[in-house]
């Protein structure tokens, strides 16, 4: 009977595990914090004035936190509100070393964008910081379950500090899959569809809305499917490769954000050892 009642428990719990992201508390990393018993159930938990998700496992609650690659390396504290509630936790951000990459482009106006480019830059920036920024209450308390947008080789990994033609640009904020022109993108996860768009750098564009601030970007494609606002079920067609925007070849850019830092999608991807 114990016997029995430990391989219960133990398949409960690798159930949990498997839904959990990752941990890395590096820049470009997500921190699983668990929450003390004593904070109020509508406790919000907050990095940098932005809210992080919470989620419910057999342990308790934790706040699963991204880390900005622009984040400071060293304590951090997160904050913990409710009404009539404050308090604080702190966590230690450590260092990354991403690697290095120098871009040759052609085509110099994505490089060196004119006035009337930039301002549009400007504009799309901004309504995509705002998906970002978007924090929808979760009816489960459950991670959602990832899977791989396309499959392909990793053409460029997440975090890469990037020069094009010997200029110093954003590190890369999502991760590049190189894969054939028009082959099918899938939904990473359960959402609703927050935003579709051809933007400048980024190309035909969907942002996936997962629920709690957590957001998925793909961006380069070549036939976008789903319009704003649609449900979406993990797995369901949302578009096709392609190379539109600021791209070398067909590939598809898969970003994650959490509480609005761009986080490594891999890390929800890779069960929990
Ligand atoms: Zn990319």
């Amino acid at each position: 009977m114990r016997q029995r009642l430990t391989f219960i428990t133990l398949t409960i719990i690798s159930t949990y595990c498997l839904a959990l992201p990752q941990e890395s508390r590096t820049l470009g990393g997500i921190a699983l914090v668990p929450l003390p018993e004593y904070a109020p159930l509508d406790v919000q938990v907050l990095l940098n004035e932005v809210k992080a998700p919470i989620i419910t496992t057999s342990h308790g609650r934790t706040a699963i936190v991204g880390i900005p690659l622009t984040a400071t390396v060293g304590e951090a504290t997160l904050q913990l509100s409710a009404n009539d509630f404050s308090d604080s936790i702190n966590f230690t951000i450590a260092n990354k070393d991403y690697p290095e990459q120098r871009i040759t482009l052609k085509d110099t106006n994505k490089v060196s964008p004119n006035e009337e480019e930039l301002a549009r830059y400007a504009r799309e920036a901004a309504e995509q910081k705002a998906v970002y920024k978007t924090f929808t209450p979760s009816s489960s308390n459950n991670w959602p379950t990832f899977q791989m947008p396309v499959r392909g080789e990793f053409s460029s990994p997440f975090g890469l500090k990037r020069f094009f033609n010997g200029e110093a640009r954003d590190p890369h904020s999502g991760l590049d899959i190189a894969a054939a022109e028009g082959k099918t993108v899938y939904a990473p996860a359960d959402g609703m569809v927050a935003q579709t768009g051809d933007y400048f750098f980024n190309g035909q564009t969907v942002m996936i809305n997962h629920g709690q601030g957590v957001i998925s970007m793909l961006c380069h494609l070549s036939k976008i499917n789903v319009t704003i606002g649609q449900t979406l079920k993990r797995g369901d067609a949302i578009g096709k490769v392609g190379h539109t925007g600021r791209a070398t070849g067909p590939h598809l850019h898969w970003g994650l954000s959490i509480n609005n830092a761009r986080v490594n999608p891999l890390l929800v991807i890779t069960p929990t050892p």
